[in-house]
């Protein structure tokens, strides 16, 4: 399971792998704390970081406080183009006020930097007790279209119009994306999930190019199955799937739902995986201004995901160290955050996961 977390396609690799970390120079990534719990588990990554000496110099970026021109939003140019120099990064979840506003940070990211696939995955932790304890799945979800598109108007009053947008490109490029991450990580099956029966067009389109491609793999198994269809088999049965392809908004919302199969969003790692094999790792979950400044947020996702910034790096011997440490502090149960029944503060959980580094 170490593995599973976003390896690069061959040709992304930033060839360290023959380097040991305690003997290379520190490597530059970008960091953006973010908003709501982001700034306490961003520092969470870098205690843990700090104390299990990995060669990592972080680059803070923050979101600037009014809109620049070059983005046309709060994210500065300066931040986007520390992403593109050093190649690799670590994101905190970004509010969007809903409704209104800036162009999104996270569509702005994704958009400028050309993040195609997020890749999600879900596995259940040993010693941390769901109802399911065979949860092992990536989800691949694509990142730039669809109805994150931002295409919306008014058509007349009281009418709007919100345009889903799904290319050939894109679709081939993440269906890509799927069938070689499950080649190159051991896994057997990609289903392709999608609503074709009614968006006959774009998820039509999206599922001929899955065809397509499933075709120069014939050593995967490949299958379609409705969302609808999906979400009920997901929830009486996760073990069913394997690797997971999916259009933009199916992604965002089946991830949450496979949180909910192993413990919650606090658990949940992403990466995503961009042109020039950048790699922007950050959490499945959001800010979460409900529980943010109070010391009780669940690092796991963030640290997770920082991790697979590190296999991405091939540094793959801090990778499986902090990984260990995190596991093993679930399982022993003592330093357990609130999310998942336990009463440690992010502080406590953190300090825990140094200890048994
Ligand atoms: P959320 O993921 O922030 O929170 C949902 C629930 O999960 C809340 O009860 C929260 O307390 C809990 N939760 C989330 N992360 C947790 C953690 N690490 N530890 C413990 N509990 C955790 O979703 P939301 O409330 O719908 O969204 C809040 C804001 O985040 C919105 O502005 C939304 O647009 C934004 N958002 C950003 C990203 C991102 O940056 N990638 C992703 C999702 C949502």
């Amino acid at each position: 399971l170490f593995r599973e977390l976003a390896k690069p396609g061959v040709g992304d690799s930033r060839g360290l792998s023959c380097l040991s970390s305690s003997s290379i120079k520190p490597i530059r990534a970008t960091l953006f704390p973010g908003d709501g719990i982001g700034p306490e588990i961003a520092e969470s990554v870098k205690q843990v970081f700090s104390a299990a000496q990995v060669p990592i110099e972080w680059e803070d970026h923050f979101v600037g406080d009014k809109v620049d021109p070059r983005t046309e939003s709060f994210l500065t140019w300066e931040s986007l183009e520390s992403v593109r120099r050093n190649g690799v990064g670590l994101k905190g979840p970004m509010a969007t006020p809903i409704g209104k506003g800036h162009r999104s940070l996270n569509l702005t990211l994704r958009k400028e930097l050309g993040l195609y696939a997020n890749v999600r995955p879900c596995y259940s932790l040993p010693g941390y007790k769901t109802r399911y304890d065979d949860v092992n799945l990536v989800t691949i979800r694509e990142n730039t279209e669809g109805e994150y598109s931002g295409l919306e108007h008014q058509v007349v009053r009281g009418v709007v119009e919100s345009l889903k947008i799904i290319t050939r490109q894109a679709s081939l490029r993440v269906a890509e994306y799927a069938f070689h991450y499950a080649k190159t990580h051991g896994r057997q099956r990609v289903s392709a999930i999608h609503k074709a029966n009614i968006m006959r067009k774009t998820d039509g389109l999206f599922l001929k190019c899955c065809r397509e491609v499933a075709e120069k793999y014939p050593e995967i198994t490949y299958e379609e199955v409705i969302i609808d269809n999906c979400c009920m088999m997901l929830v009486k049965n996760p073990a069913l799937f394997d690797v997971l392809v999916m259009p933009n908004l199916y992604g965002d919302i089946i991830s949450d739902l496979c949180a909910g199969l192993i413990g919650g969003l606090g658990l949940t790692p992403s990466c995503n995986i961009g042109e020039g094999g950048i790699a922007l790792a950050e959490a499945v979950h959001g800010s979460a201004p409900d529980i943010a400044g109070k010391n009780l947020a669940n690092p796991t996702a963030l640290l997770l995901s920082a991790v697979s910034m590190l296999r991405h790096l091939e540094l793959h011997d801090k990778a499986d160290q902090i990984h260990n440490a995190i596991l093993k502090t679930i399982a022993e149960g003592k330093y357990r955050t609130v999310d998942l029944g336990g009463n440690a503060s992010t502080t406590d959980y953190t300090n825990a996961v140094c200890d048994n580094l």
